[in-house]
């Protein structure tokens, strides 16, 4: 999702104003992009109607540009379906956990122990996964090893009576974890199943685990589930691998849950409290939108641009040029101009002012390389007799000459703008 979405968001950079088409070409990508993260297609429908409404009809506020403002929007719209995390409060209380087999339940209701002990709690654990060969051998074993009391009967069938016999018998400890059986898929007995421990336990919460890399059956389970038993809270494991976690996010705005945690690996310290911002950073692949920026700040270095010089007023064309040198190196003019907040530059520069490409580039090399070192410091001395030596010498028109003038001028007042402002660019880029 992240590059795809990161070309989506691309786009924008280079788009001045945010008109119908951009906005329609941009929602398309985003998506292309949801879609590739398992979101659910009726979610990606609503939610990118809901984008591309409020990207049209919302002004881009001051010292944003178009590109922030949508990835403020997109952000804002998954945060609306993620945006609380459940709170599992530390008091005394029974957690039945569901899901199908292999989500990773037994590994979470180990994982919760732990963050229970850690609390100072006394967290004790009911094995009534009574389907899968080795289901309690797997629990006991892990809950040996965290000093986690322990209730299950090996080989007997009968889950809804060892929940039963099990709360009974840990009744002293605090906090009560029922991990059930999953089916490889949603079978009728399951549901079964957890409507009768349900009803048994009657957990204070109810927590669904679903794989972080599960796809477009992640909400279909997890209605079923809610429609049955209630979801209380959700947790997302195994996102410590490539999965990005938006079949869940589908299955979490279906159910109208919340999610509480997210599994980060094997052991039984790798369970993270849900935060939604990291969640949907990693969903858009913030991390590298961020690397981009990185990168442009990298090249628009001091090497590349005297910016002291420019600051104390001094603007030579070879200024000139090296700064358009540079600002190539980062994309297109128009690009770089979009990134930096300056209302003050980018109203001092025209729209013809931001063309400039490669051809328009080598005409001015090929000029400038018409000129003397004086001419190039100090291009005032350019009157229309130089200009004349120039555009003969250089075999380009005196237009073109003039236009150069023109584009120089135009930079050196921008510059001036820039120092008025006082402001320091690499700092100034760092904020973006
Ligand atoms: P259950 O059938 O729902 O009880 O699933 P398990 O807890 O037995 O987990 C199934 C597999 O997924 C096991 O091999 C676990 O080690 C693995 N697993 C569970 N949670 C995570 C996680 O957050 N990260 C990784 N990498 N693996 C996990
Ligand atoms: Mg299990």
């Amino acid at each position: 999702l992240g590059s795809s979405l990161q070309d989506a968001l691309k786009k924008l950079v280079g788009a001045g104003r945010i008109d119908e088409r951009t906005v329609t070409e941009v929602v398309k990508d985003i998506q292309r992009a949801l879609l590739q993260a398992d979101v659910n297609v009726k979610l990606v429908m609503q939610m990118s109607s809901h984008i591309k409404e409020r990207a049209l009809k919302e002004e881009v506020p001051p010292g944003m540009n178009p590109r922030e403002h949508v990835i403020k929007i997109v952000y804002h719209e998954l945060i609306s379906i993620v945006g609380r995390s459940a709170d599992i409060p530390l008091k005394p209380q029974t957690i039945m956990m569901i899901g199908l087999q292999g989500s990773g339940k037994t590994t979470t209701t180990s994982k919760l122990s732990r963050y229970f002990q850690r609390k100072g709690m006394k967290p004790a654990v009911v094995c009534a996964d009574t389907f899968r060969p080795g289901a309690y051998q797997q629990l006991k074993t892990l809950c040996d090893k965290l000093n986690v009391p322990f209730y299950g009967e090996e080989d007997n069938p009968d889950a809804v009576g060892i929940v039963e016999r099990g709360l009974a018998e840990l009744e002293k400890n605090d906090v009560l974890i029922v991990d059930t059986a999953g089916r490889h898929s949603l079978e009728a007995d399951l549901i079964d199943e957890m409507e009768q421990i349900h009803k048994v336990a009657q957990p204070d919460y109810t927590l669904l685990v679903l794989d972080g890399a599960i796809g477009q059956q992640a909400s279909e389970q997890a209605r079923a589930f809610n429609d049955s038993v209630g979801i209380s809270g959700v947790v997302i494991s195994k996102l410590d691998g490539t999965a990005k976690g938006g079949g869940a996010l589908s299955a979490v705005s279906e159910t109208n849950s919340a999610i509480a945690f997210i599994g980060v690996g094997e052991t039984p310290d790798d369970l993270e409290k849900f935060e939604p911002d990291r969640f949907i950073s990693r969903l858009l692949g913030m991390g590298d939108i961020k690397s981009l920026i990185e990168k442009a700040e990298e090249t628009l270095s001091e090497e590349d641009i005297d910016m002291e010089a420019m600051m104390r007023g001094r603007f030579t064309l070879k200024d000139m040029y090296s700064q358009l040198e540079a600002m190539n190196k980062m994309g297109p003019m128009k690009q770089i101009m979009q990134m930096l907040p300056l209302g003050g530059m980018g109203a001092k520069l025209s729209d013809d002012a931001y063309k400039v490409t490669e051809d328009k580039m080598k005409g001015y090399r090929v000029l400038m390389d018409s000129m003397t070192d004086e001419e190039l410091l100090n291009p005032r001395l350019i009157g229309s007799a130089r200009i004349r030596r120039i555009s003969l010498g250089s075999g380009s028109s005196p237009d073109a000459v003039r236009d150069l003038l023109k584009y120089h001028k135009m930079m050196q007042n921008a510059m001036k703008g820039l120092r008025g402002g006082k402001f320091n660019m690499q700092k100034m880029m760092k904020k973006m």
